[in-house]
């Protein structure tokens, strides 16, 4: 059964809210070499640790979040980056660990040009079907990922296919990460027209919307100049998950610590 939340806050115990337990990374100390090394998972500041459902922001501001899944591909992504430069537009990317590690100057790029990294797991798998020692494993080890290529701790997770369940949601409350879905899917995953992919988010706009895109799908790059003037036309702006929880009078005060991770 696919849960669905309006908008869920729990209430955890205070030993899992704020404190910085995370375990440390397994990256092996090293001695010191010649060349300087690519900064250490482990040197990364850690997110602060807290669950909560993000499927829509703040439905009294005119704020959309793009969201693209998957990657980093190294020949959709830095046309995609280009594009969203252009555009001025900031989004937020679910990576998935080992696309980070094949490409993880990619994956600092994306961050670099003020976009949040989103955890989408190591391996991609469907975590309905793991137990839940894997699931707590692919969690991990995407965000270590993540953290040893961008330098930064990702707070949000989003499971590969958007398959969840209730042994899922156990782990990220344990592991205190928060769950991002969506709002509105087009489903561009299955790479239908264009045009049918902006008609479908253009009609579905509205406050406080979090689109499900693809960051490999032609379709949905060869829309998005006309997608963002459209609805910019309509009194819309474009803002990142973390900048759409900080928005949110339910979430604003426990993630506020969380800014400098962005
Ligand atoms: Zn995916």
């Amino acid at each position: 059964m696919v849960l669905r939340h309006s908008f869920v806050l729990l209430l955890l115990p205070l030993s899992l809210i704020g404190c910085q337990e995370n375990k440390p990374s397994a990256a092996p100390t090293k001695e010191a070499s010649t060349t300087p090394p690519a900064p250490l998972a482990s040197s990364v500041p850690l997110r602060p640790r807290l669950f909560f459902v993000l499927e829509r922001g703040n439905t009294n501001r005119k704020e959309i979040a793009l969201t693209f899944d998957d990657g980093p591909h190294p020949e959709f992504t830095p046309m995609l980056l280009d594009r969203l430069k252009h555009l001025k537009v900031h989004a937020t990317f679910f990576m998935v660990g080992e696309m980070v590690k094949e490409a993880p100057q990619l994956a600092k790029r994306i961050v670099e040009e003020g976009h949040e990294a989103g955890n989408h797991s190591f391996s991609h798998p469907n975590l309905k079907t793991v137990s839940s020692e894997e699931i707590a494993k692919e969690i991990e080890q995407g965000s270590e990922q993540i953290r040893k290529a961008c330098g930064i701790d990702p707070l949000f997770f989003r499971p590969p296919g958007g398959n969840y369940n209730e042994v899922v949601m156990q782990v990220l409350i344990q592991a205190g990460t928060p769950l991002a879905l969506w709002t509105y899917n087009p489903k561009d995953f299955a790479r239908p027209p264009a045009d049918q992919i902006e008609r479908g988010i253009l009609q579905n706009a509205q406050n406080g919307m979090i689109v499900l895109l693809h960051s490999s799908i032609i379709q949905t790059y060869e829309i998005l100049p006309d997608l963002v003037a459209n609805l910019r036309t309509q009194g819309y702006t474009f803002v990142t998950l973390i900048e759409m929880a900080q928005h949110s009078p339910e979430l604003a005060d426990r993630i506020a610590h969380a800014k400098q991770l962005n």
